[in-house]
């Protein structure tokens, strides 16, 4: 398959990365299919999709025209089904192996065998995951960053038997996104997050033992290493209890203590302080 093949995409899960990545998929002209296991869930997915690309025709970076193509070229769905008809599915659903598995292993049977899988997985092993499957050649994890309209990066990981074909295929369809991709190999955290947790951990560790504030910690990273956010920041941003999860795949999946989750962090998880979302994490956004 080459990239002239592909000509419409299921994304399954249309959570925080899901309708990113439907936005990007159909403003570069692809025919989408949103699938997510609650209607109400898809309308509010289309609902946040119109909105963000409101704001880019407000930049004049997308004409009221190519608005309206893209918002026809997503259709949405609670049935998997639907993947049988595209070349390339990308998961983008909650980050819990079981649910992933029992996807792909519901995809395997849906889908022709050409068919490409992607999985948007954050921490998870890709070539577990590529195990639910029969096509573990043309399955490669394609981490988009949040938010995913705005993120240049594409991380595509290989699987350990990911084929050539597959990666080449990936990479010139993230590139005919505009978005720049770079090819890791499959270890706990791939890249980006393995190094970004152990900072984000590292501040919580320096806040925990009072080396500084929350404000300093961020100052100090933003003006000392020209970081556009402080690394408390960006975990707010993120969600702590996201920030522990990964950290928990990298400890379990690396043996080394360094990767331990700060009890810090973990104790303001227990308390339901996960940052933005909850309202309160290191800053209170009440
Ligand atoms: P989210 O909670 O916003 O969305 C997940 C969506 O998956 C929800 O709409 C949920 O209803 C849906 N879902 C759950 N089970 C399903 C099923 N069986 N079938 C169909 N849909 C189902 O989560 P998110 O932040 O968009 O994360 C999705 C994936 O992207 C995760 O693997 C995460 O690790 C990864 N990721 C997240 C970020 C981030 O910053 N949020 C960044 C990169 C990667």
């Amino acid at each position: 398959m080459t990239v002239k093949d592909i000509e419409q995409i299921t994304i399954v899960g249309c959570g925080t990365m899901g309708n990113g990545i439907a936005q990007v998929f159909a403003l570069t002209g692809y025919k989408v299919n949103l699938v997510d296991i609650k209607q109400e869930f898809l309308d509010k997915a289309v609902a946040t999709i119109s909105k963000s690309i409101d704001r880019f025709v407000k930049k004049e970076k997308v004409t009221e025209e190519q608005k309206k193509e893209a918002m026809a070229n997503i259709g949405t769905s609670t049935d998997l089904g639907v993947a049988k008809g595209s070349q390339l599915v990308i998961e983008a659903v909650t980050e819990d192996l079981n649910i992933k598995l029992d996807i792909f292993r519901k995809l395997e049977e849906i889908c022709p065998a050409d068919t490409v899988f992607a999985s948007n997985t954050s921490s998870l092993p890709i070539t577990k995951l590529a195990s639910a499957t029969a096509r573990a050649d043309k399955f490669i994890g394609m981490h988009f960053m949040n938010p995913v309209p705005m993120m240049k990066l594409v991380e595509l990981i290989r699987g350990i038997a990911t084929s050539d074909e597959t990666t080449e295929l990936i990479k010139q369809l993230s590139e005919a996104l505009g978005k720049t991709p770079v090819e890791v190999n499959d270890y706990p955290g791939f890249v980006a997050n393995r190094i970004l947790m152990p900072m984000i951990n590292e501040a919580a560790f320096a806040l925990m033992e009072g080396v500084a504030t929350v404000e300093a910690i961020d100052e100090v990273m933003k003006l000392g290493a020209a970081h556009p956010m402080g690394p408390l920041t960006l975990a707010d941003f993120i969600g702590l209890d996201v920030c522990q999860a990964i950290l928990e795949v990298m400890h379990d999946g690396l043996g080394d203590p360094k990767y331990r989750p700060c009890p810090l962090l973990k104790k303001m998880v227990q308390a339901g302080y996960l940052g933005r979302k909850s309202g309160r994490g290191f800053y209170s956004y009440e």
